[in-house]
């Protein structure tokens, strides 16, 4: 028996999925830390077909909504989306409201809500940032990612306040500011400078940076990572973060006397087989 299915053959209540589930914690351990005030931040996890099967015959799919950009590439597919102008410490006690299902129609240029966003609610404004990531992600051959997270990560916001804003320095500052970070990230942190959020633009340049980058940097803002799973974004964004709140706590000590050296770096590379972000290993110090 399918796993997902109730013994009696009835399709289950979407609510008890894995994938609502998963959405409720991860949105919950956001909001606790703190990096998504008011509404701040959005999320998105691709289902797959075998996701959904089981909820499908409860879904009935009667709102349509254009995408701001057609991503043919896209057709069929389905996601977990938080709600535009939704807080997230508000899912845990009421899902269908605050977050929602969609499935992207077959021209690409549209989704249609399946599950959620019940009292009419819109998916993310940021919604082109998301499907603009995921569709250039899944031109990678082997690509496992399925989700994008957005969030207001506070430490991160403030550095790009004071760091030279490039993606070399960015990445080559959070190295050193912790010695997991370049195992977690090697291919480092994309920096894009300040745009207007929840247009098409900034979704088409977060989307060529993500490809290339785990995670990006919006300036004055906060930061996007992907992942295999809602932990992986999850742990990628909090490990950076961290490394950004001992950066901080180093300035405010007076700044570095010693580091995290390019010999170390290297030595880190070997030791756990990941091949770093040149440009930024190489960065003069
Ligand atoms: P939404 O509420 O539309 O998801 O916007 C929040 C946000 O962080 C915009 O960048
Ligand atoms: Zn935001």
């Amino acid at each position: 028996m399918d796993k997902t299915m109730c013994s009696d053959g009835k399709a289950r209540e979407t609510v008890d999925s894995w994938f609502v589930a998963g959405m409720i914690k991860a949105t919950s351990d956001l909001w606790l830390k703190g990096w998504n005030e008011r509404n701040g931040g959005n999320v998105t996890l691709q289902l797959y077909e075998e996701d959904v099967a089981p909820y499908l015959p409860r879904w009935d799919g009667q709102r349509q909504l254009p995408l701001g950009k057609a991503l043919p590439a896209l057709a069929g597919q389905y996601y977990l989306v938080t709600g535009s102008g939704k807080y997230f410490r508000n899912i845990a006690i009421d899902p269908e409201t605050n977050i929602g299902i969609f499935r992207v129609n077959k021209a690409g240029d549209a989704i249609d809500v399946l599950w959620g966003l019940s009292d009419g609610a819109f998916p993310t404004s940021e919604l082109s940032a998301h499907l603009e990531s995921h569709e250039m992600l899944q031109r990678r051959p082997g690509n496992q990612n399925r989700v994008i997270m957005h969030c207001h990560a506070t430490n991160l916001i403030a550095l790009s306040y004071v760091l030279k804003f490039t993606t070399d320095d960015l990445t080559r500052a959070l190295w050193e500011g912790s010695t997991e970070c370049l195992v977690v990230f090697p291919e480092g942190v994309g920096a894009l400078e300040w745009m207007v959020p929840g247009t098409n633009e900034i979704g088409g340049a977060t989307a060529a940076l993500i490809a290339k980058h785990p995670l990006v940097l919006w300036q004055y803002h906060g930061v996007f990572g992907r992942g295999a799973s809602l932990d992986e974004a999850f742990g990628l964004i909090d490990t950076a973060e961290k490394s950004a709140q001992i950066i901080q706590k180093i300035i405010a000590m007076g700044g570095v006397r010693q580091t995290i050296t390019r010999q170390n770096l290297i030595a880190l590379a070997n030791r756990f087989k990941v091949t770093p972000l040149a440009s930024a290993l190489d960065l003069e110090r």
